[in-house]
């Protein structure tokens, strides 16, 4: 075990609402350290997620615990498991998956049902346990994803984060065969999955976004009608136009901004559902509550995924039929090495990919690479 360092860069929520902080001498937990049941992962990549900057900015009902290691979406290598763990589904070597959800009990009432995001006793990766924006962190051998062996780590890395939250939220829809489904979002992380998802569940789609790049995007992948939020004055009318006429089945909406949710409820047809999947911190939900009932809408939330979702959703893209459009930014860019790589300079990349997402700007994901 002696290859494993004692200190690692990573970075660091110093204390709510201030700036990730690089450091280069963030201390590793040693193998010795690791409780029965913890494994420590050597990461090779992490997915930078909106969520990471609600975490950061502290805009969230709910708080982060600091100092704390940002990040959810990481994947590495096991490459030591806590003493006495007995029974254990992973070993010393295997390609695993970090997620938003770190733990849950695996016991309650809610992780029985399958929904151990709603354990009382869960831990959140990168915010209130530490998280994947380091080259070593501490998981969980229950609940670390095993990678299917032909899919990349940094397309992984945005599965297990964006592709599980729209691929559960899908699934839960009751969304059918033939059925229209609009994803507003639909060129950013979250909707690039979702469309194709919604495409191989035989859904048809309607995107909803703006520019060119994602509009290209969009139609690449399968979407069938695009409409561009800043340029169409009257989306609740144009969506139901693009759906025959009668509106949509459903609305899987991922993005911040109330609006998209309000103007679900106005376009889905009579007996469709709005799932809600984004987190905005304040936002409250004013749908009519007329319509609500006398056009027989569902109003459902869908939270990250559990275990099996994340097999799902993964096992799904390892057969090439969700492909993630992602950036990756680290080593492999020689010229932008200095701009890039996490040591030293590192703070302008994970900076610059925050003011990116913050502004809309970034289409598909970004990945980070860590240093070898
Ligand atoms: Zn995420
Ligand atoms: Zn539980």
């Amino acid at each position: 075990m002696s290859n494993i360092p004692t200190t690692q860069t990573a970075a660091v929520v110093p204390f709510h609402g201030a700036d990730l902080e690089i450091r280069n001498d963030h201390p590793v937990r040693q193998p010795s350290e690791l409780a029965p049941g913890e494994c420590l992962i050597k990461l090779y990549c992490t997915g930078v997620c909106h969520t990471d900057l609600h975490a950061s900015h502290d805009d969230w009902p709910l708080h982060a615990t600091t100092p704390l290691v940002g990040g959810h979406e990481g994947v590495g290598e096991v490459v030591a498991i806590g003493a006495n763990t007995g029974e254990c589904p992973v070993k010393i070597g295997d390609r695993v998956g970090i997620k938003w959800l770190a733990y849950s009990c695996l016991n309650c009432e809610q992780c029985r049902n399958g929904r151990e995001q709603n354990c009382p006793k869960a831990k959140l990766s990168g915010f209130s346990v530490d998280g994947t924006f380091a080259q070593y962190t501490v998981s969980y051998v229950y609940h670390v994803t095993p990678i299917p062996n032909n899919l990349d780590s940094s397309a992984a890395a945005s599965i297990l984060c964006a592709g599980v939250t729209v691929y559960r939220a899908l699934k839960y829809s009751g969304a059918k065969i033939g059925e229209w489904v609009v994803l507003p979002g639909a060129g950013g992380g979250l909707g690039h999955l979702a469309i194709q998802y919604a495409v191989n569940m035989g859904l048809r789609v309607v995107a909803i976004d703006t520019g060119l790049e994602k509009k290209n995007l969009c139609l690449e992948l399968g979407a069938e009608k695009w409409i561009d939020f800043q340029q169409e004055k009257d989306i609740v009318q144009a969506v139901r136009d693009a759906c025959d006429g009668e509106g949509a089945h459903c609305a899987v909406v991922t993005t911040a901004s109330p609006s998209g949710y309000t103007q679900a409820v106005d376009y889905l047809r009579p007996g469709g559902t709005l799932m809600a999947v984004g987190l905005p911190g304040e936002a409250k939900l004013e749908a009519s509550i007329f319509f609500t009932v006398f056009k027989s809408i569902n109003i459902l939330g869908s939270y990250v995924g559990n275990r099996q979702d994340a097999v799902e959703a993964l096992e799904i893209a390892s057969r090439g039929k969700v492909v993630v459009k992602y950036e990756c930014k680290g080593l492999s860019d020689p010229q932008r090495v200095s701009r890039l790589r996490w040591s030293g300079h590192t703070a302008d990349t994970i900076h610059s990919v925050y003011d990116a997402l913050a502004q809309g700007k970034v289409a598909g994901r970004i990945v980070l690479e860590m240093p070898k």
